[in-house]
């Protein structure tokens, strides 16, 4: 999502990292490498001050080796068709990481949904899920809730789709749950990273989150939910940026009454009375144990990772590193947790909605948590191993462990 790294580029560098320990042959990597399917629509819609603009959308479908393409759509006004080719290859490897059945996509209009209507955003969801449809369904591409879109926009994509194919809930995730959404969906992937910082933190470094400081950029689905979590296991955020301004409490902030007051302020945590307020562009020399980037891509760079002073950093969001910032941060010795492993909460709990959504058949919270944590401390698990195996960063061993297991599903399947 930014212009000035190619996050394309990047996230096949990465791979190529790993194929590099496995071996693999320049054919292959090419043939893993190449999104199946990528799909450009326009979109014009009517505005309400009456002009008519033409939007326009993507689709990629990266691999579906392992099941059907998986993956969220996503709405931003700097969206670019290589940046959905990334995200839709993360996905693959994500998918593969925590070792559910789902392939790689993702998708998303390029448009600024802040200066849309809520009526113009459902004609404009309506419009995208129409002109893809046939390439949708429960056992071809799911899509989910990304960067700016929720609930409610699934609720429009479950509703399109089944105009032209009959009501399917399985056809996307992360629906609201009176229409066959899963308990616990919306705080997966925050709870995803709690856990996968408490395997890290204190399985692999040795500390305790009890006390343990904690700073965030982000304070939206990912970034609040991950906050609270980690709040609740006695860790202190002591500093969380957003896009709108910054504040930190060496103390440890008050979550609960930081997630009142952003949800009564556009989401921002800017004028928080429990905490001063600070630049946000200072985020990454914040002093802190634990650092979580979970809002934009490329923002650990060659420039902000020599300033980072935590001990660990978790990526919640896609892609927050560049390759330069990891070289960095291996270099000093300080583990990141790649995205394809630390957010990968939010798939798996898609994943536990498709399955309900088959089977028609639903469980509670406590159930689908206890089935995210199991998935994700044996993935952490098998990343680990890897790490020690290969003397490699965290983000290659995960790679490498995605890396085997699409492999094999496609020498079992045939090229
Ligand atoms: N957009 C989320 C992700 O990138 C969720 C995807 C999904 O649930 O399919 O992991």
């Amino acid at each position: 999502m930014t212009r000035h790294t190619n996050l394309f580029e990047n996230v096949n560098r990465q791979f190529d990292a790993a194929a590099d320990i496995l071996g693999l042959s320049l054919e292959l990597r090419e043939l893993l490498k190449t999104p199946y399917r990528e799909i450009t629509v326009a979109m014009p819609l009517r505005m309400e001050d009456g002009t008519l603009r033409v939007f326009k959308g993507y689709r990629v479908q990266h691999n579906g080796v392992r099941g059907p393409q998986k993956g969220g759509i996503r709405y931003h006004p700097d969206l670019e068709l290589d940046d959905v080719r990334a995200l839709a290859s993360l996905m693959t490897w994500k998918a593969a990481v925590v070792n559910i059945p789902f392939g790689g996509a993702r998708g998303g209009i390029t448009c600024d949904p802040a200066k849309l209507s809520l009526h113009e955003l459902e004609m404009l969801t309506r419009r995208y899920i129409s002109k893809l449809s046939m390439v949708l369904g429960p056992t071809r591409d799911i899509p989910a809730p990304d960067l700016n879109t929720n609930a409610q926009t699934m609720a429009w994509v479950l509703d399109e789709y089944g105009r032209k194919n009959g009501y399917q809930p399985a056809c996307v995730t992360g629906k609201p749950l009176e229409l066959g959404g899963s308990q616990g969906r919306p705080a997966a992937t925050g709870k995803g990273l709690a856990i996968c910082a408490r395997e890290a933190w204190e399985g692999v470094l040795g500390g305790t989150l009890q006390g343990a400081t904690v700073a965030l950029q982000g304070f939206g689905n990912v970034g609040s939910h991950a906050a609270t979590f980690l709040h609740e296991a006695g860790a202190k955020v002591t500093a969380v940026a957003d896009l709108y301004g910054a504040v930190r409490a060496p103390g440890g902030l008050d979550l609960p009454a930081l997630r009142a007051h952003a949800h009564a302020n556009r989401g921002s945590v800017t004028g928080f009375p429990g905490g001063e307020a600070f630049d946000p562009a200072t985020l990454w020399e914040q002093p802190c144990d634990i650092l979580i980037p979970a809002a934009l891509s490329g923002v650990l760079t060659r420039e902000t990772a020599p300033l980072v002073q935590a001990r660990l950093v978790l990526e919640g969001a896609d892609a927050p590193t560049t390759p330069e910032a990891d070289e960095i941060f291996q270099a000093r010795g300080i583990p990141v947790i790649p995205d394809i492993l630390a957010n990968a909460g939010g798939v798996t709990v898609s994943y536990y909605e498709w399955v309900q959504n088959l089977q028609q058949l639903f469980w509670d919270e406590a159930e689908i948590f206890s089935k995210e944590e199991k998935v994700l401390v044996q993935a952490f698990a098998e990343v680990h191993e890897r790490v020690l195996a290969h003397h490699c960063s965290w983000r290659t061993a995960a790679l490498v462990l995605a890396l085997e297991r699409v492999k094999k599903a496609n020498e079992l399947r045939g090229w």
